[in-house]
């Protein structure tokens, strides 16, 4: 599904990205690990098409086709999703609001045409019911006041309302509390299927005690220096990213 071959990309005139190759299969979960300033958020920018994000070498391709060569908006209409590690607070507008005007944006993007009003609230309640989440919660302003836990949920929906195709999730620096772990773990577990994968990116173990990852690579000065299984985030924990780091 996702196959990238020794790519190579800048952040101005800085080489992060230095001949990484990787591969996620159709319906697998795989974890990205690594120290601090590896790069890992940069993959993830890259393979979005985040601007001032400078591809120099490689290829990437979901599906078959060359992701590079796609817009942003264009890498999103293909099912690639990026979770938000920031949540935006958006004052007056509602999230059902918020909502639907991403999913038409995905709509539009791929030559679809809006989703009605009803059909919209009828898809909303379905996964806020799957995903535990409170309907009215979705009345009040985007994230304005919500909790931690809550902002989560709101992303969780927002990836379920969108259905992507290929999911990442950088949740590296969020600082994340055990409840908001559990939170993402299960919407994560929720959205597996054979037709989805998924990349994990986290620099602690214990998100991979809730989500099982299939393969889990580590990521060092730019490159990948190590895959395995679910065993290799334990020997990582137990060990540390210094020999690794030391190989790459
Ligand atoms: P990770 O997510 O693995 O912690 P990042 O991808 O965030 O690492 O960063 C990798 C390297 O790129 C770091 O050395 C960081 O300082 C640098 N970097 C990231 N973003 C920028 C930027 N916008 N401008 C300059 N350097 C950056
Ligand atoms: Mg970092
Ligand atoms: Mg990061």
């Amino acid at each position: 599904m996702l196959h990238i071959e020794n790519l190579r990309a800048n952040v101005g005139d800085k080489e992060i990205i230095k001949g990484l190759t990787l591969d996620v299969p159709a319906g697998e979960v795989h974890a990205i690990m690594g120290p601090n300033g590896a790069g890992k958020s940069t993959l993830s920018y890259v393979l979005t098409g985040r601007e001032g994000y400078e591809v120099t070498g490689g290829s990437a391709s979901l599906n078959g086709e060359d992701l590079l060569a796609l817009e942003a908006n264009e890498r999103a209409a293909k099912g690639l999703f990026l979770s938000f590690q920031y949540p935006l607070e958006i004052p007056g507008v509602p999230a059902l609001t918020f909502i639907r005007a991403a999913l038409n944006a995905q709509r539009k993007a791929r030559g679809e045409g809006e989703i009605s009003a009803p059909e919209f609230l009828k898809l909303a309640r379905a996964k806020a019911g799957e995903l535990k989440i409170d309907f009215e919660m979705l009345k009040r302003p985007l994230n304005v006041g919500f909790s931690g836990g809550e902002k989560k949920r709101m992303e969780i929906l927002q990836m379920a309302m969108l259905s992507p195709r290929f999911l990442i999730l950088d949740e590296t620096d969020s600082g994340l509390d055990i409840d908001a772990l559990k939170i993402v773990a299960e919407g994560v577990n929720a959205v597996r299927s054979p037709e989805r994968s998924m990349l994990v990116i986290t620099h602690y173990q214990r998100l991979l005690d809730y989500i099982k990852p299939d393969r889990v690579h580590v990521l060092a000065a730019g490159r990948i220096v190590a895959s395995g299984g679910p065993e290799l985030a334990l020997q990582l924990e137990a060990e540390g990213y210094d020999k690794f780091a030391r190989a790459a």
